[in-house]
């Protein structure tokens, strides 16, 4: 994977793979959409959870995680990597409000966007955090 511009299946995949593993500096248990922000803010060798990515910002959770929800969206393979978590994290059981707070769910896109979709994930520039 090319952790620059990840394609959405390499985002799917990470977020799987990271689902979890201990957050290295708290170790709380990792979902798929802190797996999908630690790779669209450069953690991609190691993944740390919500909390420890807002800490070193200086922000509360529950902001960060609406500001880079923001950027999620905008981003189609960081956004297929969230919607691919809250269905994953849907059917595992009761929806944990106190990690990822329910509103923040991805729509599945309607319809594949074809090449513009690489393009969208290369533009960190689009990144305000
Ligand atoms: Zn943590």
């Amino acid at each position: 994977m090319n952790a620059k511009n990840p394609k959405a299946e390499d985002v799917i995949a990470f977020a799987d793979r990271s689902w979890g593993t201990p957050c290295p500096t708290c170790g709380t248990a990792l979902l798929g959409h802190d797996a999908v922000l630690s790779l669209m803010l450069g953690f991609a060798d190691g993944p740390v959870c919500a909390p420890c990515l807002a800490r070193p910002l200086g922000r509360e959770t529950v902001p960060f995680l609406e500001g880079a929800h923001q950027n999620v969206r905008r981003l189609a393979c960081y956004r297929a990597g969230w919607a691919h978590a809250d269905a994953r994290l849907s059917a595992e059981g009761p929806w944990p409000e106190d990690r990822i707070p329910f509103r923040l769910r991805m729509p599945a896109p309607e319809e594949p966007e074809g090449d513009d979709d690489e393009d969208a994930c290369q533009d960190l520039s689009l990144i305000h955090i």
